[in-house]
């Protein structure tokens, strides 16, 4: 049995998906903060348990049964509390015997920038002095963070951030997805660290060319500093703990901390990476 936590957040639900093609439902533990909102999976006979993170004893009965668990790490929080919540899974994985515990880290999570990072470099070295057996699954900057943008760059024929021309070797979830369902069907994965990047770095001036390529409409890419750029989101109505997350990434990215390329994500999925471009037509079709 393989347990999936995050099970219907938007990663988590396409490892699902990715599973379904590889293993039985049955074989599938979608875990999930309210488990009556994954019935599509459950209907597809995926069994369906209830955790929460905050509540450490609800993660051992999700758990329990299965050979391999997916951390999805959590979203939000205190950097101290997310290690908690990611130290209780631990813990649950370590009591219910799992052959594998695969964790959702960041790309470059020892030297990443990102104010994200080192909740991820934390737990990373949780799990490793745990002595479970682990696969780390460090992964690139999603590019639908950026390509989630498209919508407000149309209407005001512009593309906002504060990355300038910092380039960045993004993933795409949907690469992310198959590379951790392909880990996790898998042999012989304890130990491994993947980092798992685009084949190409590109810079949000790119992107805005792209766009306006596929689109027809001219955008163009402007950098702001950076309380500049945050007033920008918050007029938009994005929720505060994402603003900061977006303004403390965009900085990094200008100051370089995503431009470098690995070939663990293309050597996994045999196939090159999907291409940004790919990931603007995605988004533009999302639109429609
Ligand atoms: P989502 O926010 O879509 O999914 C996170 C999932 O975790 C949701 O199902 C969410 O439930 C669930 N969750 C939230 N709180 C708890 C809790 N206390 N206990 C159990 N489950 C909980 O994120 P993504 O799938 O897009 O990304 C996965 C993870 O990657 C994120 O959680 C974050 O740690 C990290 N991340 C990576 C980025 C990158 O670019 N690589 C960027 C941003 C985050 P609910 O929907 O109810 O909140």
């Amino acid at each position: 049995m393989i347990a999936i936590t995050g099970a219907t957040g938007q990663l988590g639900h396409q490892v699902i998906n990715n599973l379904l093609a590889r293993v039985p439902a049955e074989q599938i533990i979608a875990v999930d903060l309210e488990s009556d909102r994954a019935s599509d999976l459950a209907k597809l006979g995926v069994e369906v348990r209830f955790a929460d993170y905050n509540k450490p004893e609800t993660l051992l009965p999700a758990f329990t049964g299965a050979d391999k668990v997916l951390l999805v790490s959590s979203p939000s929080g205190p950097d101290a509390s997310r290690i908690a919540q990611h130290q209780a899974a631990i813990d649950a994985a370590i009591t219910s015997g799992v052959e594998l515990l695969a964790y959702t880290s960041v790309t470059h999570a020892p030297t990443n920038m990102m104010g994200m990072a080192p909740v991820h470099h934390a737990t990373e070295q949780a799990i490793a002095e745990s002595g479970v057996a682990a696969a780390i699954l460090r992964n690139g900057w999603y590019a639908e963070n950026h390509t989630g943008g498209i919508g407000n760059a149309l209407k005001y024929g512009t593309l906002l951030g504060s990355a300038g021309n910092g380039r960045m070797a993004s993933a795409s979830r949907v690469d992310l997805a198959e590379a951790a369902a392909i880990i996790l069907t898998s042999d012989d994965q304890a130990g491994k660290i993947y980092d798992l990047t685009g084949d190409t770095a590109w810079t949000l001036s790119d992107l805005a060319a792209e766009i306006t390529a596929q689109s027809g409409k001219s955008v163009a890419y402007t950098d702001l500093p950076p309380e500049e750029y945050r007033q920008a989101l918050q007029q938009v109505g994005m929720p505060e703990h994402v603003v900061e997350l977006v303004v403390d990434a965009e900085v990094a990215i200008s100051r370089g901390t995503l431009d470098y390329v690995t070939s663990d994500l293309s050597t996994l999925l045999g196939r090159p990476t999907t291409p940004m471009s790919a990931s603007v037509a995605a988004a533009l079709r999302d639109l429609v």
